[in-house]
């Protein structure tokens, strides 16, 4: 589980916890709280444009992370 502060509110929250406009010209990420515009990714054919500039730091369980990077 990854967690992200919103730049808007400052609200620390999961990031499943967003709210997902998929019908967007690109995907569009919103804080739950106030709405502010956490992350965007548009899909531009040959590229993925992805930004995180609406939040202002992301959190990670660090047993959480060693497992997902571990290699059996
Ligand atoms: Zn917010």
């Amino acid at each position: 589980m990854i967690e992200g502060r919103c730049g808007g509110c400052g609200r620390v929250a999961p990031l499943g916890e967003a709210i997902v406009y998929p019908d967007a010209p690109g995907l569009v990420v919103r804080c739950k709280t106030c709405s502010h515009v956490l992350a965007t990714i548009i899909d531009a054919g040959e590229r993925l444009f992805l930004s995180f500039a609406g939040m202002t730091a992301f959190a990670m369980r660090r047993d959480q992370a060693e497992e997902s990077v571990s290699v059996a």
